[in-house]
């Protein structure tokens, strides 16, 4: 059994072969320009607001704040491309939270859009993202996935030069 974090459920909604390469501990390209200019965005964003890079356990929370009594954490992204997996990684957040009995509201920011999305976990995305880790799980035992996107949708994935060159 793995450690499923917020990054494999990241990957797994992005692309299995993803999730796959990232759990067997292959290391992505480091220089890859979409992953430092995330870097980027995420430090120069919300300087002034809550409490960025919060650790909980095998969590790590971009930003979580305290508003009007309410417990909120944040994803900050760098484009709204791959708010799919985004989603689900805040979803994940949220349930593990929940599990260690804290209750909390979610929120996906994209600064340079402007973008606030806010994220609840119900009871039907509760049980998804318990589904989609059992996925993983399963996913992780088996063989590599085959290459399963259109090459033009790899162009910023750090593992780009490991599917396709
Ligand atoms: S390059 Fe494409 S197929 Fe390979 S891991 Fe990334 S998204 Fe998946």
């Amino acid at each position: 059994m793995i450690d499923i974090n917020g990054s494999l459920v990241l990957s797994y909604t992005n692309c299995r072969r993803e999730a796959w390469l990232m759990a067997h501990r292959i290391i992505p390209e480091q220089d890859n320009t979409s992953m430092s200019l995330g870097r980027l965005i995420h430090e120069a964003s919300y300087e002034n607001r809550g409490e960025k890079d919060v650790s909980i356990d095998n969590i790590k929370l971009d930003m979580v704040e305290e508003k009007k009594g309410k417990t909120i954490v944040s994803e900050i992204k760098k484009s709204k491309y791959s708010l799919e997996g985004a989603r689900d990684q805040l979803l994940f957040y949220l349930l593990r939270l929940k599990e260690m009995g804290v209750q909390a509201e979610g929120q996906l920011l994209v600064p340079k859009e402007k973008k606030k999305i806010t994220i609840t976990l119900t009871e039907e995305e509760e049980e998804r993202i318990k589904k989609l880790c059992e996925e993983i799980q399963k996913l992780v035992e088996g063989p590599i996935p085959e290459i399963e996107r259109a090459q033009n949708k790899c162009k910023n994935c750090a593992y780009y030069t490991y599917c396709w060159v």
